[in-house]
């Protein structure tokens, strides 16, 4: 017997259908013995759809009220699954982020968690019951007020639970059936990979795989807690994200066994949701590149590439380029122009038309000739790169946006990760 804390996302309690599927595999954790504590995301498109009526009300809603609105998608989820877990015969008792102790900074829609204190949940649990909690909220430590963690937000909660609870395993149920090589909405012939590394998979979140936040990963990773991916459409094993031994009452046999080779290339995650600022004709002196970031990061934008030459020719001038959520790119533009006196530059050029691919895998750091193979496959199909950065076990080019899809399926193949039968994605909208 066990601790296990599943996490059900939006598609996945998409309708009335949907929560009692989801519950008839509660109950049967439950009945096998286990204690089960479950994370719920809003259903279906709920969190769109709020976000949606709060512009037709306001162009930009007070970040405070948004919040309270979008936290109510998950409340509405974790009462009906509590109550089609009842109708099965078993207890189930939903609780609100801040009630399961899900304590957060005071950043609305992007709170971090500060800590977790699950004293509810726990003593839930010890009187037998199946505790239900809303997932991607908690409350401000400062201000007392309801948060949200951003997009995504419930596979943090439900790994913050788990670490917490000092489960055995946490398990985030999905709409595939588990973390693919690929985006099987776009690489049909994506393969699911069964074990993957937790600085892999942490490169793959950071690059665009939308399967887990980055952000749980990382907390997974600093509590060296197991997590295992999987559908709540099928019963097959999914994809375990951990350094860690896997837990064995959790996974089937034929798992453990599998996992020691380990591929050079595990994952090729994309992204299509940057864009690319240059700053053209900057001084090429010390401390202007200071200034520049600087700048950004008053104004707290995430950048992700940088790329910048030394000048050539008697200009002394130089451009710096680099990537940042689409998001916040009038915002970055924003602040650039407030600095342009000191740095003198010439002026900002902003491009939204971009996609970024990325290959990822411990291997590489042993194995030459990872970049030569990507850049011949993409050459093959014509695709210009127009940045390239690396880490140590991940290499990323930005392409043009229209490009980026082919670019993935080019390289997906260039690898040998091509599967011979087609991924199943069994639900949601992706949107
Ligand atoms: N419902 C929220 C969202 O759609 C949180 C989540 O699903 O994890 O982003
Ligand atoms: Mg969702």
């Amino acid at each position: 017997m066990g601790l296990v804390v599943q996490k059900y996302g939006g598609s996945s309690v998409a309708d009335a259908e949907g929560i009692k599927r989801v519950a008839k595999r509660i109950a049967a954790t439950k009945r096998a013995g286990h204690e089960v504590v479950v994370v719920v995301s809003a259903m279906g498109d709920t969190t769109d759809n709020l976000i949606d009526l709060a512009e037709q009300v306001s162009p930009r809603p007070p970040a405070r009220e948004l919040d309270m609105l979008l936290t109510s998608g998950e409340r509405i989820s974790m009462a009906v699954l509590a109550m089609a877990i009842s109708n099965l015969g078993l207890e189930a008792r939903s609780f609100t982020g801040s009630q399961a102790g899900v304590i957060t900074d005071s950043s609305h829609g992007r709170a971090r968690i500060i800590d977790v204190t699950p004293g509810r949940i726990r003593a839930a649990l010890d009187e037998g019951s199946i505790a239900i909690v809303a997932g991607f909220q908690g409350v401000s430590q400062d201000t007392k007020d309801i948060t949200t963690l951003g997009r995504g937000g419930s596979d943090t909660t439900a790994v913050a639970l788990a670490a917490a609870l000092k489960a055995d395993v946490c398990e985030i149920y999905t709409d595939v059936d588990g973390v693919y090589t690929a985006d099987p909405r776009i690489v049909p012939t994506a393969r699911k990979i069964n074990r993957i590394a937790t600085e892999e998979m942490l490169e793959m979140a950071a690059n665009g795989a939308k399967i887990l936040m980055l952000r749980c990963v990382e907390y997974a990773r600093n509590y060296d807690l197991p997590i295992h991916v999987r559908s709540s459409f099928s019963p097959h094993e999914g994809t375990w994200v951990t350094d860690a031994p896997i837990p064995e009452a959790f996974a089937s046999p034929r798992v453990s066994q599998e996992l020691q080779q380990q591929p050079v290339i595990v994952g090729i995650p994309h992204d299509d949701k940057e864009a690319k600022v240059t700053v053209v004709g900057v001084r090429d002196d010390p401390g202007i590149a200071a200034v520049i970031f600087k700048a950004i990061a008053q104004a707290e934008i995430n950048i992700d590439m940088i790329v910048q030459n030394v000048s050539v020719g008697p200009s002394g001038r130089t451009d710096v380029s680099f990537t940042l959520p689409k998001a916040e790119g009038a915002r970055a533009i924003d602040a650039l122009e407030k600095v342009k006196p000191a740095v003198g530059f010439e002026r900002v050029e902003y491009d939204d038309q971009i996609g970024k691919i990325s290959l990822v895998g411990v291997g590489m750091r042993s194995h030459p000739g990872v970049s030569a193979r990507m850049f011949e496959a993409l050459a093959r199909e014509q695709i210009n790169l127009e940045m390239i950065s690396t880490s140590e076990i991940r290499i990323s080019v930005v392409t043009r946006a229209d490009q980026l899809e082919g670019a993935v399926r080019a390289v997906h193949t260039a690898f040998g990760l091509d599967a011979k039968v087609e991924a199943v994605v069994y639900g949601g909208s992706g949107r």
